[in-house]
């Protein structure tokens, strides 16, 4: 870079997997790019993303986006037609980045590492004439007669368009801290509430040293903590009514529940501050989703009078193929070592009802810190949902998560990064030629 150089046909804020795209895709239009970057390095979060591996996008997606992406699902129709799963995984063959698809339709790169694909993408910024600055923090941005003016701690520049990509504000470390939100704001644009999504849940019982309840109940030294059920029901509560469900594995942790199900419910939570108070909001865990409570009872009335000597814990592993741990989540201190011919009717109801709806409290709403992605951000109904550019102002673009929209796991995030970047790199090139 000419370092006397101020003047960009287009400033991109944040180096994160939308901005990267957003300026290789303004460069490739023939636009004069600056891409400025908070941290040391670009894609500090891209390289955590996937365990390390990148769930890079999702091919399910065009059918399944409606309920993937929640509420603003509908402002992705254009740009991810415009730039579809197949598109990105051909953009990062081009890249050298081959891809596979694994379960689920998620798709990762064959080298099975994020840091190839962050890698492949500072390449491509490099070779593009993109103009890349780290350790450049955004302290303002404001409109002039004929542009943008951008101040970093220690420079000004100036620009024909603005793209801001800021991401959300989880992960602080990563330099998501939510400073595009102050950007948008102080330029007239509407934040809509933040809060964690894509986040574990942390349940009450497990806040003490003691791991949870079940240990005085069950009698025996026993934590839930490290196992997995898989393919279980999973549903969220508020104030005894049902709010959301959803259905997959669930990894008990020593905090409380993760895995994809908790994980898409944990939006849900609601956001005051401080301890929930008790009862007010469960996560109820339903191990035989695809039985109904009566199918339930009838099946496990037959394996009791056809097994009348068979302790209740075995009984119940092996007529439901549950896991030992599952099992005893249906059990009690007194149910666990009798036999199924002690079992009175009540017992049995009991049982049964704890297969189906085993509920505990969710202590809090879980630290912003800890989710995976922000639910929230800059309201969509102020921006195009073809372009990206701003209703307000004149010349301003947005990319990826600083935006009000939130997909669940499986690579639907970054797809959202690529699709939107895309779209705000080609429209402020335009825009800055035009
Ligand atoms: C642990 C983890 C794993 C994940 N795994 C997946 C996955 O496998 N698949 C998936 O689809 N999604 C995944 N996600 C979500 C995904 O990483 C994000 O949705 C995505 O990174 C958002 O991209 P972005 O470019 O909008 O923002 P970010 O990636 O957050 O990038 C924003 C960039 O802007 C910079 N910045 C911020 N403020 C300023 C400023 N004032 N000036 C200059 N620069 C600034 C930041 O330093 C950062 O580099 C994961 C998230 C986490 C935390």
């Amino acid at each position: 870079m000419n370092p006397m150089q101020k003047h960009f046909d287009v400033i991109v804020i944040g180096a994160g997997p939308s901005g990267m795209m957003a300026s290789l895709t303004a460069a490739s239009s023939g636009a004069s790019v600056l891409l400025l970057e908070k941290k040391e390095r670009p894609g500090k979060k891209l390289l955590l993303t996937g365990h390390g591996r990148c769930n890079i996008t999702n091919i399910c997606i065009p059918d399944n986006f409606r309920e993937t992406y929640h509420e603003n699902s509908r402002f992705l129709t254009s740009s991810l037609h415009a730039f579809s799963p197949e598109d990105v995984r051909e953009y990062f063959l081009s890249l050298d980045i081959p891809t596979h698809e694994e379960d689920d339709g998620r798709i990762f790169p064959d080298a099975q590492k994020a840091s190839s694909v962050c890698e492949a993408l500072g390449k491509a910024l490099v070779k593009t004439g993109v103009v890349l600055l780290t350790e450049s923090p955004v302290k303002g941005m404001e409109k002039s007669e004929d542009g943008w003016i951008v101040k970093t701690e220690s420079e000004t520049y100036t620009s024909r368009a603005v793209i801001l990509s800021t991401g959300g504000k989880s992960f602080p470390h990563t330099g998501s801290e939510g400073d595009g939100y102050a950007l948008a704001k102080e330029n007239g644009h509407t934040v809509t509430e933040l809060a964690p999504a894509l986040a574990p849940i942390f349940l009450s019982a497990f806040s003490d040293a003691s791991m949870n309840s079940r240990t005085e109940d069950c009698g025996a030294e026993f934590t839930l903590a490290g196992i997995t059920l898989p393919d279980v029901g999973s549903s969220l509560w508020i104030d005894g009514k049902e709010t959301k469900a959803a259905r997959g594995d669930l990894l008990f942790t020593h905090q409380g529940v993760s895995g994809p199900a908790a994980m898409r419910l944990s939006r849900e939570l609601p956001s005051s501050k401080g301890k929930y108070e008790e009862g007010s909001v469960q996560f109820v865990i339903d191990m035989l989703p695809d039985l109904r409570e009566e199918e339930v009872e009838k099946t496990l009335l037959s394996a009791m009078s056809e097994n009348p000597n068979r302790y209740m814990k075995r009984l119940l592993c092996e007529t439901f193929h549950l896991q030992e741990k599952a099992a005893i989540l249906a059990l009690d201190g007194k149910t666990m070592d009798i036999c199924a011919h002690e079992v009175t009717k009540e017992t049995r109801k009991a049982i049964v009802r704890k297969l189906k709806a085993s509920a505990f409290d969710v202590e809090k709403c879980t630290p912003m810190d800890i989710a995976y992605v922000t639910r929230g951000g800059v309201s969509v109904k102020e921006i195009d949902p073809k372009t990206m550019g701003s209703k307000v102002k004149e010349g301003l673009f947005f990319a990826g998560e600083v935006m009000d929209i939130d997909g669940v796991s499986g690579g639907y995030n970054l797809q959202f990064a690529w699709e939107s970047g895309r779209a705000a790199g080609l429209a402020a090139a335009e825009f800055a030629k035009g």
